[in-house]
This record gives structure tokens, C-alpha cells and sequence, in this order.
């Protein structure tokens, strides 16, 4: 049997370390919130593949739809013969999005290609090229979508000169002693200052951030960016990568604020762990590109497609829009009763929306040390934040409440002085 400390010494021979793993045991099977590796131990899963397993591993339906689609075709890439999969989704997607109007979709491989679209079409649009963006945000690892992340070490740090035009607003963050106030005063003295509206595409916000940190945009935020956007003839962008697909206790996060953005970007749990992206918005925004201007051999493979639409299946017949708010019910108050105790790790700003929920540890290093000490105890855990100070919980949607509790109880045990 092949060992996980042989596969480890491969994996460190064969590939860079410029992509890091969290772990350094290797997968062999996974069943909705469970893994085992391929030594035969079994891990509780609270990163769901960092939010994309939101329907579990391997849902029944999902495999299923897969398994048809296998059986039928693989791939033609749809701009040379085009299939009804991707069309349905599109469909499904644009009476889904909460977008003004007619929207129309497109669809893409990774996250960081669906911000990078999401700017291509922005700037075909309005014949503009400046974007506005926050700290603390990630918007994935293309030279464009590095140039609009919020944080340089590890993502810009070697890379050199980046895209230019984007300017960068500080993301409301209490604890970093940052409000919507000062956010709102700096995005207008930008705007005085240094960037002319009139050059200014799009805004691009995640509702709540992801890697940054967890941070919830307020509704005040949201619906001041908005405005802002009216007066200037700017595009908002809600990136909802890692909050789209029931995992805020909305279908998309950016619902809790009632504001309607011009475009969103969608990837991971749209998919539910096969690969796909996407880019919604209003129908006359989206035609105005050139045929050509957008594409790729894969975006909107068929067998993802098959994959998504019956990952939306699973959302609506298992209620896992409401399930999230529970199950983010269930872990911040046990949350909230560590941050009042003293004889665990300090805990601190509990946070979140819906199954997208994260709390504070002093530093980094607690927070490897509480990793470690959970996975010892088999659990998988995830850290964010733009010093590392976070722990953030992604469980599947599907996860039971005894999985759950159980999972608890292991981070419990790892955060005891
Ligand atoms: N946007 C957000 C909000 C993300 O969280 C991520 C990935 N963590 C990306 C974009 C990039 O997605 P991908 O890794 O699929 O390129």
C-alpha cells in the first residue's frame, strides 16, 4: 500500500511549492462530509473543497447526471457544436441571479477567469478601463485578478508589474478599525482624487470575503456602492465565487442587501466539484462584446453543466438555502460560547452568514497550531484572513447536525489551553 508519507516525499520531488497543501495526507474517497485518505483514516469535512462541495461529495444526483452525460458526449466545446446542458443552466441561472432585467449568462472554467471576463466585458460596456476594489479581497491568481486581490504576500509578492487602473478602496473590517464611513469617504476622495469617474468601469465587491477574512459587506455598503455606481455610470460586480449557492443562507450573498448588481461571477459550488464558472448580468451589458471577444476551449464543459444543473436541483429539493442558516445558527452559538471561556484559546469577532462563518484566534501561529491539533483529531479545518488570524468554516450543506457536533467537539478539544 502506498503510504501517505511516500506520496508526500513524490508530491515535494515532483511539484512546485508555489501551490501549497494544507494537508499533507492524500485523499482516496469522499462521501458527502466525510473523507478518508488513503491510508483508510476518516476526516470531517468543514472546507467542502473551499466551498465548492456545498451539495456534499459526490451527491447522488450529481454523479448520476454526470454518469448520463458520460455516457452521451464529453466534449465538442461549444463554440464549435454547441449542447442544450449549457443552455438550460444559462437558463436556470438568469431567472435565478438577482439581476435587473433580462440576464444572460457565459460560462468559464475557474473562478479567477470568470473576474477576468467579468472586467473584459465591464470595460466593452462602457468603453472604460479603471476598476475599483477593496483590500482584503481575492479575486484569484491570473495577472488581472492578482492585480485586483487585496493582499501581497503570498499572491503579488514576485510578479512584477500588474495590470494598472485599478484603484482600491479599504474593505469595512471593525476589528482593523475600518467603517462603512471611512470606506465610503475613501472611495470618494478617490474619486476626487485620483481616479476620473468617467474612466472608472466597474466596482467589484464580494459580498462577504472570502481568503480576506470573512468580512460581511453591510447592506450600507452595498447599497451606497450602488449609488455611487447610478452617479457615475460605473458597473458593480458582486464576485459571489465563494458565497454563490446557498451558502449565505441566500442562493447568493448579495441578496441580504436587496441591491441588484450589473454582473456577478460565479464558480466552485455552482459545479459541486467539477469544474465550472460563470458570468451573469444584464442582457444588454453582456451582448457587448464582439463574437469572439469571449470563450474557452472548456468553459461550460458538458459533463459541469450536467454537474450544475443538478447541483440546483439538490439546492431547491433539499432546502439547503435554509439549512445553511441553520447550520450557521448552530455553529456560531457554540462559537459564541467559547469567545466567553477561559480556559480555551481567546476567541474572537465571531462572525458570519449563513454556512459562512469564521472566527478570530490571536495569530497565525494559534491558528496552525488549532489546524494541527484538528486534524490530529480528524477534522479539516481552513484558515483566512490578511493576517492569518481566522478560522473559517465551509461545511457541505448536506452535513448532518450529529456531524457537526462531532466536528465541534474535535475543534473544541484543539483549542483547550
Ligand atoms: N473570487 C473569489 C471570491 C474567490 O474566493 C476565489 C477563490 N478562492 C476566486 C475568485 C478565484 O477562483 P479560482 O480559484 O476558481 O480561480
Amino acid at each position: 500500500m502506498t503510504t501517505n508519507a511516500e506520496l508526500y516525499a513524490r508530491r515535494i520531488a515532483a511539484i512546485p511549492k508555489g501551490v501549497i497543501n494544507g494537508l499533507q495526507v492524500f485523499a482516496a474517497r469522499a462521501e458527502n462530509a466525510e473523507l478518508w485518505d488513503i491510508e483508510g483514516r476518516r476526516y470531517i469535512d468543514f472546507a467542502a473543497g473551499i466551498a465548492v462541495c456545498n451539495t456534499g461529495h459526490r451527491h447522488p444526483k450529481v454523479v448520476a447526471a454526470v454518469e448520463a452525460q458520460l455516457k452521451a458526449f464529453t466534449h465538442t466545446a461549444f463554440q464549435v457544436m454547441p449542447y442544450e446542458g449549457y443552455i438550460a443552466l444559462a437558463e436556470r441561472l438568469n431567472a435565478l441571479a438577482p439581476i435587473d432585467g433580462p440576464a444572460k449568462t457565459i460560462f468559464f472554467n475557474t473562478g479567477a477567469e470568470a473576474v477576468e471576463n467579468a472586467v473584459k466585458i465591464a470595460r466593452a460596456a462602457t468603453g472604460r478601463t479603471g476598476i475599483i476594489a477593496f483590500s482584503g479581497a481575492f479575486h484569484g491568481r491570473t495577472l488581472m485578478t492578482t492585480a485586483l486581490t487585496g493582499k501581497v504576500a503570498p499572491y503579488k509578492k514576485l510578479f512584477g508589474t500588474l495590470p494598472g487602473e485599478i484603484w482600491r478602496v479599504p474593505f469595512p473590517v471593525p476589528q482593523y478599525g475600518v467603517s462603512v464611513e471611512d470606506s465610503l469617504k475613501m472611495l470618494d476622495s478617490i474619486l476626487r482624487t485620483d481616479a476620473d469617474p468617467e474612466r472608472v468601469a466597474a466596482i467589484i465587491v464580494e459580498p462577504v470575503q472570502g481568503e480576506g477574512g470573512f468580512h460581511i459587506a453591510p447592506p450600507e455598503l452595498l447599497k451606497a456602492l450602488r449609488k455611487v455606481c447610478d452617479t457615475h455610470g460605473i458597473l458593480l460586480i458582486a464576485d459571489e465565487v465563494q458565497t454563490g449557492f446557498a451558502r449565505t443562507g441566500k442562493m447568493f450573498a448579495v441578496e441580504h442587501s436587496g441591491i441588484a448588481p450589473d454582473l456577478m461571477t460565479m464558480a466552485k459550488a455552482l459545479g459541486g466539484g467539477f469544474p465550472i464558472a460563470g458570468v451573469v448580468g444584464r442582457a444588454e451589458i453582456m451582448d457587448s462584446v464582439d463574437g469572439g471577444g469571449l470563450g474557452s476551449t472548456y468553459g461550460g464543459a458538458p459533463l459541469s453543466c450536467a454537474a450544475s444543473l443538478a447541483v440546483l436541483d439538490v439546492i431547491a429539493e433539499e432546502g439547503l438555502v435554509a439549512r445553511a442558516a441553520a447550520i450557521g445558527e448552530r455553529m456560531r452559538s457554540r462559537f459564541t460560547q467559547w469567545s466567553q471561556r477561559n480556559d480555551l484559546l481567546p476567541v474572537t469577532n465571531v462572525r458570519g452568514l449563513g454556512a459562512m462563518n469564521a472566527f478570530d484566534l490571536p495569530d497565525a501561529a494559534a491558528v496552525k497550531a488549532v489546524t494541527t491539533k484538528a486534524f490530529e483529531g480528524g477534522l479539516i479545518l481552513i484558515s483566512c484572513g490578511v493576517y492569518g488570524e481566522s478560522l473559517r468554516f465551509l461545511p457541505p450543506l448536506t452535513i448532518s447536525d450529529a456531524l457537526i457536533d462531532e466536528g465541534l467537539d474535535v475543534l473544541e478539544k484543539a483549542l483547550v489551553l
